[in-house]
């Protein structure tokens, strides 16, 4: 179909693939880059992002070819946090999808919340 807006705007997570700009990695392959949040939320925040660009999880799981991607996302998020002892201490994974979630960068993105005991989400505070 005809290009968006959207599509023509270069998120800030596609500058950090392509080097463009820098950012702390913490685990890598050939599917899956994570990297540390610029504005971490817990001690530990670190974002998971498939190397093929989609908005969100839906645009992910709607195309049949990226059945690997979303595969390898997941994975790469379980062997990371084996590796680091998280699956038992624990850890919390969210990803924002749209307004109401308050999503602000349109590249498919999972957030990895750990390190410290973790507060109630879900509500805006008032
Ligand atoms: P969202 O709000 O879409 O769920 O999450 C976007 C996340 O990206 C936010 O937690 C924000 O702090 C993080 N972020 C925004 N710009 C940058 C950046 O340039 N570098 C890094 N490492 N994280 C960023």
């Amino acid at each position: 179909g005809l290009p968006s807006a959207k599509d023509e705007i270069m998120t800030i997570f596609e500058s950090i693939l392509a080097g463009k700009i820098p950012a702390k990695k913490v685990w890598e392959n050939e599917y899956v880059l994570a990297f540390e949040d610029i504005h971490p939320q817990a001690s530990i925040h670190i974002l998971f992002i498939p190397k093929t660009k989609t908005e969100n999880l839906h645009e992910l799981a709607s195309s049949s070819n990226q059945d690997q991607q979303l595969v390898h996302l997941f994975r790469a998020i379980a062997d990371y946090a084996q590796a680091q002892g998280l699956d038992k201490k624990g850890y919390r994974i969210v990803s924002n999808i749209g307004a109401q979630a308050g999503q602000s960068v349109f590249y498919t993105h999972i957030h990895l919340l750990a390190g410290e005991v973790l507060g109630a989400f879900g509500r805006a505070r008032s």
